[in-house]
């Protein structure tokens, strides 16, 4: 399936550092401009095939300005290393890149907004498997109205890469360390892993 407009032809693809700029002085959404604190662009492994696409950063990303440094972020450590992976070897992502207040859920208006610096982003890292971590991001890619409960568990093709969503890392911690949604992202994540090994993109 092609979702909406993550290929954008004949536009051109900056470098990470003109894009990070880009996206660092943006102000398309008045209210998240109003209260952000910095500008969480994401980051970007060179080499890595694996890009990991979150919701948005939370208050401790917001005052450090890098994704995935909360206790979402340490849990996301702990099971991409119980999949055999290490967060040095992955580039990370959000829908949006400013803090909601109050870490509320993106309106549709701002992931709109914000969509273009994604769609740019998913061009220069290029991965091989793009892993959707909560319902922001796997509706990003499928559309409003998807069901991750529906979607997890297995890849689908979306523009040549191979897509798996899961559940955010914030979901693990609320249903705590016995819950559905940790042991369903650690078995995705490990999903995502055999599927870097065995080199598919034709899932
Ligand atoms: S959330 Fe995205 S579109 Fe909105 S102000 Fe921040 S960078 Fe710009």
């Amino acid at each position: 399936m092609t979702a909406p407009g993550l290929q954008t032809p004949g536009v051109h693809t900056p470098s990470w550092p003109e894009l990070a700029t880009a996206i660092s002085s943006c102000t398309r959404c008045p209210e998240l401009v109003a209260t952000r604190q910095r500008v969480v662009v994401g980051q970007l492994r060179q080499q890595s095939r694996l890009l990991l696409v979150g919701e948005a950063p939370g208050a401790q990303e917001d005052e450090v300005g890098e994704p995935f440094v909360g206790r979402g972020g340490q849990l996301l450590d702990e099971l991409l290393e119980g999949a055999g992976l290490h967060r040095s070897q992955v580039s990370v992502a959000n829908v949006l890149k400013c803090r909601p207040p109050a870490n509320r859920t993106p309106k549709p208006a701002e992931v709109a907004n914000c969509r273009s610096w994604l769609t740019q982003q998913l061009a220069l890292a290029d991965p091989a498997v793009v892993v959707a971590l909560g319902a922001t991001a796997t509706g990003w890619f499928f559309g409003r109205g998807s069901r991750l409960t529906e979607l997890r568990g297995r890849p689908h093709d979306v523009d040549g890469r191979v897509l798996v969503a899961t559940y955010h890392p914030s979901a693990a911690l609320r249903f705590g360390p016995k819950g559905e949604p940790r042991r369903l992202l650690q078995a995705d994540l490990e999903l995502a892993a055999a599927l870097l090994a065995q080199g598919r993109a034709d899932a």
